[in-house]
């Protein structure tokens, strides 16, 4: 692996294309395009610099050369972790996802009570007919702003008459974003405690709540022979052909942000779209850079879990800016890592970020 990923760098020909549409490069110590001239000659590179990536994926799906660049920066920073030199808040993650299988170290047992407190049924997977799995993700199983977001969908699902069950305090975080903090044995223990839960329950299809998870799910977890969607996957037929239909009317100018991990590394463009233009009365802007070019949030990549040193207008402010500029009344996403981040400077602009499913519940 660290052969093969050498012989990608040493094909780079410094076009500076991944710099181009990097959202640190340029505003920030941090340059893709030197990193790998730097990675080319086996240059010393300063310690902090691997971790201002926030793992978009841009760099890797314009590079012309196959180079990689998201992935070099992972092994760069495998090495810190190998070495122990590594931000105190990332280490705390690491530790936290070992012992509590979440990054916040939240008791394993709790990790079902968003959905003990609801008012309908859900079931153990393993006692379902169609062994169809709501995987929640750690954000949203744990965090107080998100933790509406699971039981939005399940009641949904639920009003569809979708049948699913879930893993409550079986599910373990999905790695995703400790494979990118370079922790790749934490990864494998994760990846393969998941696959195991899977395999004896019999799961056969998974709905993932968040892009994080259903991008480590579908494209890192190796042949599951389980059918992976993002929710928005699932109910944009249903939305589409009117098998549910929204009563109420949104009268709201909504601007969509891309979540990197469902749009840019997954192709999933359209389907929160048209959700949300079935909706009776909400106007759905754009932004300029949208879909492929979507402006990453930075809570990816283990950013959420530290600060960079580095003092600039975060692309959350920047963000919030462009959907105020162009006439929006509300963001919405449907990502929680988007959805924490793009939230404090909302607030501050006196704008509003709702999670797709937060829409949803109003209307129907
Ligand atoms: S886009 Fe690829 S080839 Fe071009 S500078 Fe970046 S890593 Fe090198
Ligand atoms: S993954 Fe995104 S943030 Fe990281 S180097 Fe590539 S373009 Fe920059």
């Amino acid at each position: 692996m660290i052969a093969q990923t050498q012989t990608r760098v040493l094909t780079c020909i410094q076009c500076g294309k991944c710099t181009g549409s990097c959202p640190e490069s340029g505003r920030t110590p941090f340059n893709v395009r030197m990193l790998m001239r730097k990675k080319q000659f086996q240059n010393a590179i300063e310690e902090s610099i691997p971790w201002y990536c926030t793992s978009c994926g841009s760099c890797t799906i314009r590079c012309p050369r196959d180079v990689k660049p998201s992935e070099v920066i992972i092994e760069m920073r495998a090495a810190l972790v190998e070495n122990g030199s590594i931000p105190v808040t990332i280490q705390k993650a690491l530790e936290n996802t070992f012992v509590q299988k979440n990054p916040w170290g939240r008791s394993r047992a709790k990790r079902g009570a968003w959905f003990e407190k609801m008012d309908i049924e859900i079931p153990h997977v393993s006692e379902t007919e169609t062994k169809r799995l709501l995987f929640a993700c750690c954000i949203q199983a744990y965090d107080p702003r998100c933790m509406v977001i699971p039981v939005n969908v399940a009641t949904i699902l639920k009003k569809a008459g979708i049948e699913f069950g879930v893993l409550g305090e079986e599910e373990a975080c999905c790695g995703n974003e400790i494979r990118r903090i370079g922790e790749s044995g934490l990864f494998e223990e994760l990846q393969e405690e998941n696959r195991a839960t899977f395999e004896e329950y019999g799961v056969k299809e998974i709905i993932a709540l968040s892009p994080h998870c259903m991008n480590a799910l579908k494209k890192e977890y190796g042949d599951l022979g389980i059918k992976i969607s993002h929710y928005t996957e699932v109910l944009a037929p249903m939305f589409t052909y009117g098998t549910v239909v929204p009563k109420g009317s949104y009268n709201k100018k909504v601007i969509y942000h891309d979540p990197c991990f469902l749009g840019k590394q997954n192709g999933i463009f359209d389907e929160p779209r048209d959700i949300l233009k079935s909706v009776n009365g909400l106007e759905l802007l754009e932004f300029s850079r949208s879909r492929d070019n979507s402006l990453c949030c930075e809570g990816g990549g283990g950013r959420m879990f530290f600060e960079v040193e580095a003092t600039y207008q975060r692309n959350a402010e920047v963000r919030v800016q462009d959907a105020v500029n162009r006439g929006a009344e509300e963001i919405v996403t449907s990502c929680p890592f988007c959805v924490m981040t793009l939230e404090d400077p909302a607030t501050e602009k006196g704008i509003k970020v709702k999670e797709l499913s937060e829409i949803l519940m109003e209307v129907l």
